[in-house]
């Protein structure tokens, strides 16, 4: 019997969520480096490219026709507009990574979290990374140096509407302290990978347990 088949598993969809200036970045980098079979779902963005980004490893960065083109195509899993910025999830990467039970992780905002929830609630795993307190989140903002006052108050005053909508998540971390943020974020997407409903492979296992001869 070969076992490929056999050992099949079904990917999730991960979406990490948290207000800017948590942190949330370099958990969820950390967690695509370390496990091959985790994609990130680069999203097209409007938004200009901030110094160290790159075209096609933070965001594809295209211009507001191109991002209606791809709207009018159907491309995207979701979009949304972000203080003033649109930003997208293209569709074919996420499903080509799934069926090839591999699984894909979305950096995306609250909203595009409800949405591709409500796509494929079996297949979505929604995780809410808090910060200690906004004063550190104002810190963090402010340390980075890469958006205007105005921006950083527009954020701060977002961040109390999105962190009241914690329940709707299935898990919420703290990050106070990165290393503990990161393994509970690795426990659960090792948890959640190992799900018996996306373990494909454990009906015929067991069917051939079952045909053994004793
Ligand atoms: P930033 O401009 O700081 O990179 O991102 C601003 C916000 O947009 C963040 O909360 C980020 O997670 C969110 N975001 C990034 N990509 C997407 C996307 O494809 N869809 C949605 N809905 N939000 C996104």
């Amino acid at each position: 019997m070969s076992s490929e088949p056999a050992f099949k598993r079904r990917g999730l969809m991960l979406a990490v969520v948290s207000p800017s200036g948590v942190g949330k970045t370099s958990l969820t980098r950390r967690l695509i480096a370390d496990h091959p079979d985790l994609h990130l779902s680069i999203s097209a963005t409007t938004r200009d490219p901030r110094p160290g980004e790159h075209d096609g490893r933070e965001y594809h960065f295209v211009d507001r026709a191109s991002f209606q083109a791809m709207i009018d195509d159907d491309a995207f899993l979701e979009w949304a507009e972000v203080y003033g910025n649109f930003y997208g999830s293209p569709k074919k990467p996420i499903f080509d990574s799934l069926e090839r039970g591999e699984s894909v992780l979305f950096d995306i905002d609250f909203q595009g979290s409800e949405i591709i929830r409500d796509h494929a609630p079996e297949d979505v795993v929604r995780v809410y990374v808090l910060p200690p307190s906004l004063a550190e989140m104002s810190r963090r903002l402010h340390a980075r140096s890469q958006d205007s006052e105005e921006v950083i108050h527009k954020r701060l005053g977002r961040a109390k509407d999105e962190v009241a909508q914690w329940s709707k998540f299935d898990y919420v971390i703290l990050n106070d302290d990165f290393d503990k943020a990161y393994a509970e974020l690795a426990h659960i997407y090792h948890a959640e990978r190992s799900r018996r409903s996306r373990s494909l492979w454990i009906e015929p296992f067991i069917q051939g347990l079952l045909d053994e001869e004793i």
